[in-house]
């Protein structure tokens, strides 16, 4: 696995994550959005860019812009996870044929959502 080194991030940033040993996650402390992604309000609502998710941000910030309709896949499934090693950019597309190919799987094997 690819080592991401979390004291490249901003302080203000650090001090909202938590480093779990085990996993690698970097969990993040601060608010979370309905879907359980952590986010840092912006509060530009007036422009509609009221919020930003935490993960998006950290990437970028540590490994560079991600591409226009790319969405973040947390591999590591802790939606609250930062660290971008945890994180596999796919299209918007892909992202959600691969969620939905795991929703149904889950639903043929137990039956239910
Ligand atoms: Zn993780
Ligand atoms: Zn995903």
């Amino acid at each position: 696995m690819q080592e991401v080194d979390i004291s490249r991030l901003p302080d203000e940033l650090r001090a909202q994550l938590a480093e779990d040993y085990q996993s690698g996650c970097w969990k993040w402390l601060g608010k979370r959005t309905k879907t359980g992604y952590g986010y840092i309000g912006l509060g530009l609502k007036h422009f509609g860019i009221a919020e930003i998710h935490a993960h998006r941000l950290i990437y970028r910030l540590l490994m560079g812009a991600i591409e226009h309709n790319h969405a973040l896949h947390h591999w590591c499934h802790n939606k609250r996870c930062c660290n971008p090693a945890h994180l596999l950019p796919m299209t918007n597309g892909e992202h959600s044929r691969w969620h939905g190919e795991r929703i149904r799987r889950i639903k043929e094997t137990y039956g239910r959502d």
